[in-house]
């Protein structure tokens, strides 16, 4: 048996950041061997959407750690391995190829998996999840002889995806299930916006639409919407969320419920087994509740934390949660949860690619988007959250005031 100290299950986002961070603050020859399933070394996830679907980046334009940076620093990789069974008494783990690895301290990077359509026609050719680089690399090697393209889902991978695909000059059709784009996230306000923006580049966006069956032979070549509309297309793409990896965990002993349950520090309930990134539920110390994020800044976060809880700095996860997105011309951060809100304010004008929107519960402030704003906007907005920040809706509302000025 391959025994090390450290083992991060997965080779994801989260094992990137967590090693580099590890060899930052003194990991010794052999003491880290990272597990995947993946065929590619750990890569930032972001682009598979963005600049590597649309063919800007190369493959080792998005890798976390060059090639050679494992070897460098002795840290075991082990590609195309998958874990199957998990042995936490024994401190254990072992391969589809029946290898094991045994480990002193465990940290569960799993991930998420795409969720599929659950639609007949779903196994039809031209039919894409995007996840992994793999994906990305099909989707747009498809792309290239495609003059339709239908896109299923408003949520943030949706829209990229459509986004991409519409500046390939390919007629790009979104669908969404519910009356506006992702309104899990977006006030009305910012859904309109974005629908007006995506129209004006020639993306068709068709709202309260569930797919009832994708057509075609062996290649999908329509997709039959609930309201009797067919969408004629050459590929789809579906954005429809995604779950966590769980399923191998199942019996351990570690509980679980909307992924891996852990503390404030990313423990689970055994002893020097921790979990992070979107396979992890964790204690989110700002907002007093569980959260389950599946965002780049918290898979980096996380990662980098638990290097420091293990190297003996046992100190809380305490983060405001964040996100951004880059879709045709504009880019635009999140920041906080939502959840609870109870008013919104916008600054700017919501009417053009330049505004900020500001959720409150009573005179708290709770999250904030920014788009295309003075810079003192992104730097307060996480702060300002994070302190709990007590604020009048009318100063806040006042567009000649600026925000550092606002009470
Ligand atoms: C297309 C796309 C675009 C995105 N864009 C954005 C964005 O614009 N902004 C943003 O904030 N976030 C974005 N995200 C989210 C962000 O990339 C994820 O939150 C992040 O990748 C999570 O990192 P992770 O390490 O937890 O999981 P992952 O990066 O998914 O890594 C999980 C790893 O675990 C491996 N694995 C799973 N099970 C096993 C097993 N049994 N044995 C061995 N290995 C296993 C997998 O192969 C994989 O390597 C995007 C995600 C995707 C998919």
């Amino acid at each position: 048996m391959n025994s090390s100290k450290y083992i991060i299950l997965g080779g994801g986002m989260v094992a990137g950041y967590a090693a580099k961070e590890l060899v930052k603050q003194g990991l010794g020859p052999g003491e880290l061997t990272i597990i995947s399933a993946d065929d590619a070394l750990p890569y930032e996830r972001p682009p598979l959407s963005k600049g590597f679907l649309a063919g800007k980046d190369k493959e080792a334009d998005i890798l976390i750690n060059a090639q050679e940076w494992y070897a460098q620093q002795k840290i075991g990789i082990n590609l195309k391995t998958l874990v199957q069974d998990v042995d936490l008494k024994k401190r254990s783990l072992r391969t589809s190829s029946g290898e094991s690895f045994g480990f002193e301290n465990l940290l569960i990077a799993t991930g998420a998996r795409a969720r599929k359509l659950d639609s007949p026609g779903n196994d039809l050719h031209n039919v894409f999840y995007l996840r992994s680089l793999d994906d990305s690399r099909n989707i747009r090697d498809n792309a290239a002889s495609a003059r339709r393209a239908a896109v299923i889902g408003g949520g943030f991978i949706g829209m990229e995806v459509a986004s991409v695909l519409a500046q390939k000059d390919i007629e790009t059709t979104l669908i969404v299930r519910e009356d506006r784009v992702w309104s899990r996230v977006f006030t009305p306000t910012m859904s309109k916006f974005f629908e007006q923006y995506y129209a004006s580049r020639g993306v068709r966006i068709l709202k309260e639409e569930t797919v009832v069956r994708l057509e075609g032979k062996e290649r999908v070549n329509a997709v039959a919407l609930s309201s009797g509309t067919q969408v004629t297309c050459d590929m789809v793409i579906a954005g429809v969320g995604a779950a966590p990896v769980t399923e191998i965990f199942a019996n351990t002993g570690l509980e679980i419920e909307n992924g891996i349950v852990v503390n404030e520090y990313l423990e689970t309930n055994q002893p020097g087994v921790f979990a992070a990134g979107d396979v992890a539920s964790y204690y989110d110390k700002i907002f007093n509740k569980r959260r389950r994020v599946e965002h780049w800044d918290n898979a980096v976060s996380q990662g980098q934390h638990w290097a420091s809880v293990v190297r003996g700095d046992r100190q809380a996860f305490v983060h405001v949660p964040y996100f951004f997105s880059d879709i045709f011309d504009l880019s635009y951060e999140l920041w906080g949860d939502l959840q609870g809100a109870t008013e919104t304010v916008v600054r700017g004008d919501a009417n053009s690619p330049s505004f900020s929107v500001w959720w409150l519960n009573g005179d708290q402030l709770i999250a904030a988007f920014v788009m295309n704003r003075p810079d003192e906007e992104r730097q307060l907005a996480p702060e300002w959250i994070k302190s709990k920040r007590h604020l009048s809706r009318e100063s806040l509302a006042d567009q000649n005031r600026p925000l550092s000025e606002v009470k």
